[in-house]
């Protein structure tokens, strides 16, 4: 017979530790909340689908739109030149965070967005957000020697940070290999890679030219409103602006106003009344004010009007926190309109804008401002060309495959299946896809006869 139980033991056993709930997703902690580190959600997006070994357009396509109550709302995700809103104040983000919080059940993801300032932002401000992200190789380097995985900056989607404040140099935009940009959300599950050919981020020699004192700046004062995007209280964030501006207005030096030009005094008071009447801000114009004021931006957001001012340290002449647009001359205009034109007219020249604009010496957006419909002409040629290129790529793959197939089952020492598919993905002719697949499929059952 056993023993009578022992009722320390009883007791022991009783205790049951509590199961957490269990997340239709691997519970991915985000990387840096409450710092000027903090990743994107982007970048979030694309470690979550590596953690699970997929494409993140995959896990976006074929997981996050069909698990939303309302797969509408998400349908923008698709789009690669609506990703970039993930990382901002895009109201869609509002469906997205909810969503993503349930699946993982990870909170406090509006921090890796500029959404907790959706009171004060406006949610597609003018060059608020990159087209296409820049990156600091120093810190991807540094991520990939620490604990941390390497992961995107959220301030590397911002336009207006040019230049790392760790580093002092300007951020990279296009790869060093081969020049291409990268995307939000790229095809495959790495970060440091580049999307079109793979080589390493990391490689690329920063430049440290042209790094003026106020880009540095604007970059620190954008690391102090990311680092404190959680302190920022997202309801009294407008009001305590208005409070601290209202105070800036009225401040007085030994009984004279305060020592601001009277340009400055005008914007102030303008800017004072576009904001009471419940207008939004760009960043640029946040930016502005902290740079008169010589106030970091979250304490003004933070303190409002109890904020330390020193007039001393005031500002007295206008600064343009963003580049101003180059004026063109009449002559100018004329060529670059013909030039535009030749390109247009070009059947063989698929150039994106931002090529395009990168040959002519000018910023993309100014392009798009001053010849939109030429733009346009220019996008869809772009997008034509590249439809045009992966056919005619798919079509080469689908002769070596059947080439491969043809001389494995041919030759003297017929291959077995497994060889032949082997062989092929030596090639990087994977028969997941399903035009190599069907192929493969059709050469061997017409013994390796190629199809029609
Ligand atoms: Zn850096
Ligand atoms: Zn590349």
């Amino acid at each position: 017979m056993w023993p009578p139980p022992d009722e320390e033991l009883e007791e022991l056993e009783a205790v049951q530790p509590a199961l957490p709930p269990r997340s239709a997703l691997f519970s991915l902690k985000p990387i840096g909340i409450g710092t000027d580190q903090v990743e994107a959600l982007s970048s979030y997006v694309t470690r979550l689908a590596q953690a699970h070994s997929v494409s993140p357009r995959r896990l976006i396509r074929d997981y996050l739109r069909k698990m939303a109550p309302e797969p509408e709302n998400m349908r923008w995700l698709g789009h690669t030149s609506q990703q970039m809103s993930m990382d901002g104040v895009g109201k869609f983000n509002q469906f997205l965070i909810p969503l993503l919080e349930e699946l993982t059940s990870v909170k406090s993801l509006q921090y890796l967005t500029l959404l907790p300032l959706a009171e004060l932002l406006p949610s597609n401000g003018p060059h608020q957000l990159l087209r296409h992200p820049r990156w600091c190789p120093d810190c991807y380097l540094e991520q990939i020697h620490t604990p941390n995985e390497a992961h995107r900056h959220l301030l590397w989607s911002l336009t207006l940070y040019r230049v790392c404040h760790f580093h002092s140099t300007v951020m990279l935009d296009s790869c060093p290999a081969c020049g291409s940009y990268q995307r939000y959300i790229p095809i495959l599950p790495d970060l440091v890679h580049c999307g079109r050919c793979g080589e390493p981020l990391t490689l690329a020699q920063p430049e440290h030219s042209q790094v003026t004192e106020m880009d540095l700046w604007k970059s620190q004062a954008l690391a102090d409103l990311i680092a404190n995007l959680a302190e920022i209280p997202p309801m009294l964030a407008r009001e305590n602006l208005v409070a601290f501006l209202d105070r800036l207005i009225r401040l007085e030096v030994d009984g004279k106003p305060y020592p601001f030009g009277h340009q400055i005094r005008f914007i102030l008071v303008f800017m004072g009344k576009w904001i009471t009447a419940g207008k939004k801000l760009s960043l640029a114009r946040l930016l502005e004010l902290g740079y008169y004021a010589h106030t970091l931006p979250s304490v003004m957001l933070i303190q409002g009007a109890h904020a330390p001012l020193d007039p001393t340290h005031f500002k007295k002449e206008r600064v343009a926190i963003r580049t101003p647009r180059p004026s063109l001359g009449i002559t100018e205009r004329e060529h670059l309109e013909q030039d535009l034109s030749r390109i247009v007219n070009d059947s063989a020249d698929y150039r994106s804008v931002t090529e395009v604009a990168r040959t002519l010496g000018y910023e993309r957006t100014c392009l798009q401002y001053w010849f939109p419909k030429q733009c346009r002409a220019i996008v869809l040629k772009a997008a034509d060309g590249r439809r045009q290129q992966c056919d005619a790529r798919h079509q080469e793959e689908q002769r070596l495959l059947v080439q491969i197939v043809k001389d494995a089952t041919t030759g003297p020492v017929p291959l077995k299946q497994k060889q032949i598919i082997a062989c092929l993905n030596d090639k990087g002719l994977y028969l997941v896809r399903k035009d190599l697949g069907a192929t493969f499929r059709k050469c061997v059952e017409e013994g390796a006869d190629p199809p029609e």
